[in-house]
């Protein structure tokens, strides 16, 4: 029987009640996705070491030797059991803390030692190690790598070790020899030198040596993301054959609003509006991502594109991931828009023709509020509609919306980029706007179905911020530099750390912290805002800041996203250790919005951990968002946008890492490019496993891609 059909349960060392914790634990359901269940780890069982060559703690090695000495220590519970273990080089420590009287010891005896060793005063040392005398030795022990598997707790607790594992898996080789159907046509594997299935999943688990097990791992990889970029690619292309609606007009208030500036638009911003109106013209629906280093005025991009849509006959509207943010664009707009809007003035650009009326909606909307807003998107009159997840909702129904921009894309679920398709007959246009820049391994995949523009230039006049790592030692100089900050009439953002499981503590870091500013900085006026408090203390807080009223901002990391106060010149970030790298570089982009010098100040503890110096050594070094996200993958893994991946890759990961495999990324792309180009529905006859591989992980993975924008 195919293994994809044969029941765990019936397969050799496993039973009904194993395959019970088989399926709950790891979702293994028949002997296919047993050998799926890939190894995290191997150690190299053909080597054997020499005590005198001992080197690294934490790996595994096999030494063979003899035991010379031993006694027991302590009685009872506590008794423990020490031995010297000698191979002819020098000499070890052995431990046993448990099960004492079941090791049985000989003088005279080969014995084939396995386990880790630790180093202490000079000399290495095993505790628990797997002793074999040399004549129980089998050759298949001492075979080629061995591979390890990750378990739960709970099948730990019924037995079901990385042993017992291995043991299930290596009846299932024998099968898996006489072949399974391959998941990637024979051109494919041909074209880019890989391994048909079946022989990569013998050597994922019993690799004959390292090259055949690195060949294996890497043909699984090439398989996981091949199928995710088969994915992206036949939804994006599908897309791009839907209507839209098409906006050809550049009209009067675009013009009225360019006119208006009181400065030239970057080369980069003009770029990125010709690429997205030549998209609006096509007639085709557009998703766009827009990337942008913070302050590279993507804020003006989107609002000059919404005047578009507006021209053409269409409702726009601007979706930000919080309160703060969304009031700060509305405040943004509303300024921008004022030459425009202010028709009594002498101003002759305003026009009735050019009028734009703008709306805000979030939560704290009041129920009244919301009356007129509901009204005004029904019946035209109101033109942009600025706000957070409350625009979502059913209540919020648009005469003809046909244009929407996302800010901050990465706090929103893609979910809920679908859910703006349904507010029109069509879907409308969409624009995704991002400050993070992302590298390219992960907009390749996570933002691999949206069109990418770039702006690459800053407005400019702008001095780079200048990046200074201290520790908490030199606290006082660093108040001496903020104090001089502010007597040159300069405003300073403090911030500190939020961690959700803490928010108690946290919170108690930033009174203290309020305090001890307040002691140190007297006679200056201070605002703090926080998570937890109310949006219009919080509103009310950032506005003083904003208007000057006050000289500090103390805050946590809601203030991260978005606030622009140009007179700002010090970031100075708190437990900077506690923050991520991209983190770190959304906050010191708040700074250096003005014309005058400003400066980052990353403040850690004394002690920090290589890992934390070398962010901090970046963040000095560089102001350039690419170089920094691609540092943050390289460190942090891509656990740091583990929600973005969650929304964002259709089909979870196994063995590809995106952090690390970025050029597996690109390969893949450019296979299963190449294979749709030809075939665009995959209807031919040698696609047919692509179609059917793709409808088997889509029904296991139960994630519909099909339907989310
Ligand atoms: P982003 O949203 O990309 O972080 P913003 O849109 O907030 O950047 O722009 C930062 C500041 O730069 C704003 O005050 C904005 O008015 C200003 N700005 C935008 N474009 C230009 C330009 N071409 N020249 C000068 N200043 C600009
Ligand atoms: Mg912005």
């Amino acid at each position: 029987m195919e293994l994809s059909y044969r029941d765990i349960t019936y397969c050799k060392n496993v039973g009904a009640k194993r395959a019970d914790i088989l399926r709950k634990e790891l979702g293994v359901n028949t002997a296919l996705d047993m050998l799926r269940q890939y190894p995290y780890k191997y150690i190299d069982r053909s080597r054997f070491y020499k005590i005198a060559e001992l080197e690294d703690e934490d790996t595994y090695v096999q030494i063979v030797g003899e035991v010379t000495e031993w006694h027991t220590i302590g009685i009872g519970k506590s008794q423990r059991l020490s031995a010297t273990f000698n191979d002819g080089t020098h000499q070890c420590e052995l431990v046993w803390f448990q099960g004492v009287k079941y090791v049985k010891l000989q003088r005279g005896v080969k014995y084939l030692l396995f386990g880790k060793p630790s180093r202490f005063n000079h000399l290495f040392n095993f505790v628990h190690p797997e002793l074999t005398p040399w004549n129980k030795v089998t050759s298949e022990m001492t075979q080629g790598l061995e591979p390890y598997y990750n378990t739960t707790e709970t099948m730990k607790k019924h037995g079901l070790n990385s042993k017992v594992i291995r043991s299930i898996v290596a009846e299932l080789l024998p099968d898996l020899k006489m072949g399974v159907p391959d998941t990637i046509g024979a051109d494919v594997l041909q074209k880019y030198r890989l391994m048909s299935l079946s022989e990569a999943l013998v050597n994922v688990h019993f690799p004959k040596d390292t090259l055949a097990m690195q060949n294996a791992r890497a043909r699984l990889k090439f398989e996981e993301l091949f199928y995710v970029q088969l994915q992206i690619l036949r939804q994006m292309k599908r897309r791009e054959q839907y209507p839209g609606f098409a906006m050809p007009i550049v009209g009067s208030r675009f013009h009225a609003l360019y006119r208006s500036l009181p400065f030239e638009l970057t080369g980069a911003q003009k770029r990125v509006i010709h690429e997205i109106h030549d998209d609006l013209k096509s007639g085709h629906q557009m998703n766009r991502l827009l990337q942008g280093d913070v302050g590279s005025g993507k804020t003006l991009v989107a609002l000059l594109c919404c005047l578009l849509a507006v021209d053409n006959g269409y409702q726009a509207c601007i979706m930000a991931p919080t309160e703060i943010l969304a009031n700060q664009h509305y405040e943004t707009l509303k300024a921008f828009l004022a030459p425009l809007n202010n028709v009594q003035s002498n101003d002759v650009q305003g026009t009735k023709d050019s009028h734009v009326s703008i709306a805000l909606l979030t939560g704290s909307t009041t129920a009244k509020n919301r009356v007129p807003i509901h009204n005004g998107l029904m019946n035209g009159t109101i033109h942009i509609l600025i706000g957070t997840h409350a625009l979502l909702e059913d209540a919020v129904q648009w005469q003809n919306l046909g244009f929407v921009v996302i800010d901050e894309q990465h706090r929103f679920g893609v979910a809920q980029r679908a859910k703006l398709w349904t507010k029109n007959q069509l879907p409308p246009h969409i624009l995704v706007m991002t400050a993070t820049p992302i590298p390219r391994t992960l907009a390749m995949t996570v933002y691999g179905d949206l069109q990418v523009s770039i702006i690459d230039e800053l407005p400019p006049g702008r001095k780079p911020v200048q990046t200074i790592h201290y520790d908490i030692k030199r606290r006082a100089q660093v108040y001496s530099f903020m104090k001089n900050q502010i007597e040159a009439g300069r405003q300073i953002y403090v911030v500190y750390p939020l961690i959700k499981e803490n928010e108690k503590m946290d919170l108690m870091d930033l009174e203290n912290g309020f305090n001890e500013l307040c002691e140190a900085l007297p006679g200056y006026k201070i605002s703090m805002v926080h998570g937890q408090m109310k949006a219009a203390d919080k509103d009310l807080q950032m506005q003083r800041f904003a208007s000057g009223e006050t000289q500090i901002l103390v805050a946590t990391t809601v203030i991260e996203v978005g606030v622009n106060v140009p007179n700002a010149t010090v970031m100075m970030i708190q437990n900077a250790e506690r923050f991520g790298l991209s983190q770190l570089h959304q906050l010191r982009g708040r700074v250096g919005r003005g014309g005058n010098q400003s400066y980052c100040i990353l403040l850690t503890d004394n002690e920090i951990s290589a890992d934390t110096r070398k962010r901090m050594n970046i963040m000095v070094e560089t102001n350039d968002g690419f170089r920094i996200a691609e540092a943050d993958l390289q460190l942090r893994g891509p656990g740091d946008m583990q929600g973005t991946l969650q929304s964002g890759t259709p089909f979870e990961l196994h063995i590809a890492n995106l952090a690390t495999d970025g050029r597996m990324v690109a390969l893949t792309r450019e296979a299963a490019k190449e294979i749709l180009d030809k075939d665009p529905l995959l209807e031919d006859e040698m696609n047919r496993i692509y179609k059917r591989q793709l409808d088997i992980l889509r029904v296991t993975q139960s994630y519909n891609w099909g339907e989310i924008s």
